[in-house]
């Protein structure tokens, strides 16, 4: 019960590392609300999860998060996964799809952030963990130009958020996995022109010589979220097989 109680937001939910993480979350003891913009999805959660409360919640759009923000008495923790990976080079990645990336990976993190953070602000005690990535201003990965751009922009995000409001009892992290087994990963390598060898590619990319289970980024999720990390803020924690070793 190292969550005993505590208010957790949890965007992505649906499926994926915001799924593991809402389920770990629920077991060691918090009261979840388990957001996402994939409403069957999130019933399959409640279905098995009953102590989680579930919610449909586009993190993109300012009038649903700021609704859902009055809706909230009270906040914890947010955690924060929404996350969209284009494939490509900058000679690949349009004005549109260049934006999109932002709105998705950026924008929704300031407006979880923006709407929650005044719940916390008004009882000196807060917690913001973003999901970044290992493929960011960390480790240069191949056709990854826009999603690594937004996802370094997270990482100077939660280095920003932490100097803003410590004082205020706040702490901000960010978690950076290397290649995590989850749905949207395995469409990834389906849409490969050779599947076999991409899943071969992406998990021989990581030193440990395997993918990490989304589990696994719950786990430090949790202690994240926890008292015991209470002197933690500001930081950028990699969690990717010796990926970037
Ligand atoms: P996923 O991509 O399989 O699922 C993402 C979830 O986000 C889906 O349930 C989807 O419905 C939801 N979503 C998409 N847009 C949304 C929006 N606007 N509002 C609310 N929900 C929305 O999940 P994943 O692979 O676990 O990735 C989660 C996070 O982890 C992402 O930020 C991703 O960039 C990051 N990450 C993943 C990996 C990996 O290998 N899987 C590695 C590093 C970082």
């Amino acid at each position: 019960m190292r969550l005993n109680n505590k208010n957790i937001v949890v965007t992505a939910a649906a499926q994926g590392i915001g799924r593991a993480t809402a389920i770990a979350y629920s077991k060691e003891g918090a009261n979840v609300i388990a957001t996402d913009i994939n409403e069957e999805k999130l019933n399959e959660l409640k279905a098995e999860n009953s102590n989680i409360k579930t919610e449909v919640l586009d993190s993109t759009n300012k009038e649903a998060v700021e609704n859902f923000s009055q809706s909230i008495k009270d906040v914890d923790v947010l955690f924060h996964a929404v996350g969209f990976v284009h494939h490509g080079t900058i000679m690949e990645c349009s004005s549109d799809e260049f934006y999109n990336s932002i709105n998705i990976n950026v924008y929704s993190a300031y407006l979880m952030s923006s709407f929650l953070l005044p719940k916390m602000i008004q009882k000196n005690k807060g917690n913001i963990i973003i999901v970044s990535s290992a493929a960011s201003n960390v480790k240069g990965a191949p056709n990854r130009f826009i999603y690594g751009t937004t996802k370094a922009a997270l990482n100077g995000f939660v280095k920003a958020m932490a100097a803003d409001y410590v004082k205020k009892g706040i702490r901000c992290n960010a978690i950076l996995p290397g290649t995590v087994e989850t749905p949207s990963w395995e469409g990834r390598v389906n849409m490969a022109d050779d599947p076999k060898q991409a899943r071969k590619d992406f998990i021989n990319r990581q030193l440990m010589g395997r993918l990490a289970k989304p589990e696994e980024i719950a786990s430090l999720a949790v202690y994240l979220a926890s008292d015991e990390s209470d002197f933690v803020t500001g930081t950028l924690n990699l969690i990717d097989g010796g990926w970037t070793l």
